[in-house]
């Protein structure tokens, strides 16, 4: 059996360091690394911590199952009244 991944994520505002499971992860994938992020809950203050995600850990956290949304800039219809 193999040992379930942790990953370990510091808190930007009580800059505590948790590890923590896939599950407590999203990943949201833009267009371009600068709008890639992955986000976590910190469980020590309950912050919601979004950071920029290089590639690698795009591929370590998608890799570890961690769910991933994809997101796309959506042109609105311009409905003039
Ligand atoms: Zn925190």
């Amino acid at each position: 059996m193999s040992v379930p991944t942790r990953f370990r994520a510091s808190c930007t505002d009580c800059r505590s360091t948790s590890e923590l499971e896939p599950e407590a992860f999203r990943l949201a994938l833009g267009g371009s690394s600068e709008r890639t992020y992955y986000s976590f809950t910190c469980p020590s203050c309950g912050a919601a911590v979004r950071k920029r995600a290089g590639e690698r850990i795009v591929e370590a956290l998608s890799g570890a199952g961690v769910r991933t949304m994809r997101l796309c800039l959506v042109q609105q219809p311009s409905t003039v009244p």
